[in-house]
């Protein structure tokens, strides 16, 4: 027993040599994982060049249902820093940080953001789809930066400047996006997509939205759910229902077909498209829906 102590007391002195190179440490990069690619571009937008980024999530996929491979435990291992949204999203996230013995630093993006909720199937719910209003974008962004600056405070200068051009670009989206949806009626402005991603953004463009599914893709609707939404679209005259790139488009198109609607277009709620695709960045994202849920709205 002794001997293990002592041996644990030198560890440190063993290891220090090894460590010796301070200079070249402070010029290494912070490994950065963010556990989906929207957090991910704006991550890697604030960090720039003092970060290396990688995605657990990746494009098009879908972390409510997301599972972990050994790849991802070993990427997450060697990680300085898990930026995660919150808010319930990524309900696999604890146990798999524990099972990757993760012991870097974890920053929730959603920190300083008021929580939606609703009631689903009798059960009060968060929402935990808060980067869709713009405004939480920026309160991501000062959540994300001060993160950085934690771990990486050698480049707070350079990474807060990154930040706050950031925020300026988006709230500069979000005063784009109102603009758009001003000159349509409030009672024109209703839309239909796949599931309940859109929350944030239907109470920051005064838009009535509802999901095919609910608030996570786990689950499908009932046959009932689904009769009651197409007499609901049938007596509102909501003309398009919109597909969602990372969920099954199957019954949405379904929907839409019996109701008398269109398919209004894909739009991306939880996960970006590839960087060639027409929502590479968080800000391009914001961009396409709002230009497909105006456009079905204008009819
Ligand atoms: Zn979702």
């Amino acid at each position: 027993m002794a001997m293990t102590l002592s041996r644990r007391a030198l560890l440190p002195l063993l290891l220090a040599p090894l460590a010796a190179p301070t200079l070249a440490r402070a010029a290494s990069p912070l490994r950065v994982v963010a556990s989906f690619s929207i957090l991910a571009d704006m991550t890697a937008t604030i960090g720039g060049d003092a970060i290396s980024i990688a995605t657990l999530v990746p494009v098009d996929g879908d972390a409510h249902v997301w599972q972990p491979r050994p790849a991802d435990l070993k990427t997450l291992h060697a990680a300085d820093m898990l930026v995660e949204n919150g808010l319930g999203l990524e309900g696999w996230i604890g146990r798999m940080a524990q099972a990757a013995e993760f012991r870097g630093a974890r920053v929730t993006a959603s920190r300083a953001v008021k929580p939606r909720t609703m009631t689903e199937d009798g059960r009060r719910i968060t929402d935990p789809h808060a980067w869709q209003d713009p405004r939480n974008g920026v309160l991501y962004t000062q959540a994300i930066a001060d993160g950085l600056v934690r771990a990486a405070p050698a480049q707070a200068e350079a990474i807060r400047a990154r930040a706050s051009a950031y925020a300026a670009e988006i709230a500069a989206t979000d005063s784009w996006i109102a603009e758009q949806f001003a000159p349509i009626p409030p009672a024109k402005r209703r839309i239909i997509t796949s599931h309940d991603a859109f929350g944030y953004y239907a109470a920051r463009y005064g838009i009535t939205m509802q999901g095919v599914q609910g608030i996570s893709t786990e689950g499908e609707p009932s046959a009932r759910d689904i009769a009651k939404l197409i007499a609901q679209i049938k007596a509102t005259g909501i003309r398009a229902v919109f597909v969602e790139n990372m969920t099954d488009p199957r019954i949405a198109t379904t929907v839409a077909r019996e109701a008398g609607a269109v398919v209004g277009g894909q739009v991306f709620s939880d996960a970006l498209s590839p960087p060639d695709g027409p929502a590479g960045t968080y800000l391009k994202m914001l961009r396409h829906n709002t230009t497909l849920f105006v456009g079905a709205m204008k009819g």
